[in-house]
């Protein structure tokens, strides 16, 4: 249980220190990169949003919302069946919407349309839109990925609920439900060559996600976050070397970095992390992530008692 826990905190401290690390130099071409920094691979803040020295953006700040909305609806809202997850994806989008009037740092334009249009119509889902393919409900997964855990059936239900509430588009579904069923596989032990096999049969079976020979795309098109990802994941074993690959690659770095932080973090563990990137990070962002870190595990392990009461 120790051990889940270090995996369990590690993803998540991990989520927001490839966050903090990569939105300095988000939107940047790599060449822009060498020429501002050489390689970058310090928390220093700035970048095009101007943040404060550990700061985190949407990335990390929506995924701490959905984690709010699912520890607020417990786990009896977690395991209802599917078709009656009316009141729990509700209450996310609820809290999307909090979140926004918050004015976050920075908000993803498929996001913004998708909050606005459950803050006035109260719909839970668009229609299938094809500009909804990119990475935003990629990102903030991390919180139903550790409350279902265990649980199959809820956590594919809850991955694809969370993310129609702005993204409706099968390559973005596949992405989430591809990149968590990695997580929870890495969260339950799984090493490097395990990791690295698991990859190329998910790849083999979902050919869009293919990144050999790989293209050196890092957008924020799902397709590119996720071969951008899964590069550097399999590419390097080390916390680090995995985080500083991906972020010098540059584009949606925050949210590359934040999901290769997040799975690197997962198999490593918290006790592994680089302390100087974590101690940059804010200390609230730490306390929160913390706070959630194990009332998420709590919930996993409810979900599963009351599933067999
Ligand atoms: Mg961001
Ligand atoms: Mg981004």
């Amino acid at each position: 249980m120790r051990e889940l826990f270090d995996k369990v905190l590690g993803a998540y401290l991990g989520l927001a220190i490839g966050d903090a690390l990569g939105a300095t130099v988000e939107f940047m071409r790599p060449r822009e990169i060498v020429l501002a920094y050489g390689v970058h691979r310090e928390i220093i803040g700035g970048g095009w949003l101007k943040l404060a020295r550990g700061q985190v953006t949407d990335d990390t700040t929506m995924s701490l919302a959905l984690g709010a909305a699912l520890l607020q609806g417990g786990a009896p809202a977690l395991s209802r069946h599917a078709g009656d997850d009316e009141t729990l994806v509700r209450s996310i989008g609820q809290a999307f919407v909090l979140w926004l009037q918050g004015k976050p740092v920075d908000c993803g334009n498929t996001c913004r349309r998708g909050i606005l249009r459950f803050l006035h119509e109260g719909t839970l889902a668009g229609p299938y839109n094809p500009g909804d393919a990119g990475n935003g409900a990629l990102m903030r997964n991390l919180p139903v990925v550790l409350a279902t855990l265990g649980n199959d059936a809820a956590f594919e239900r809850l991955s694809i609920a969370q993310a129609h509430l702005t993204h409706h588009h099968p390559l973005s579904d596949a992405a989430t439900l591809g990149i968590g069923q990695l997580l929870r596989l890495l969260l339950l032990g799984a090493d490097h060559t395990e990791c690295r096999r698991w990859v190329e049969a998910w790849t083999n079976g979902n050919p869009a996600f293919g990144f050999t020979p790989y293209r050196g795309r890092a957008t924020a098109y799902v397709v590119d976050t996720a071969q951008t990802v899964l590069n550097f994941l399999t590419l390097h074993e080390d916390f680090e070397a995995a985080l500083v690959a991906t972020v010098n690659q540059g584009d949606d770095a925050d949210t590359t970095g934040a999901l290769v932080g997040m799975l690197a973090g997962a198999r490593c563990g918290a006790s592994r992390l680089p302390p100087h990137w974590l101690h940059r990070l804010q200390p609230a962002t730490v306390q929160a992530i913390t706070d959630q870190a194990s009332g998420l595990l709590a919930l996993a392990q409810g979900l599963k008692e009351s599933e067999h009461v």
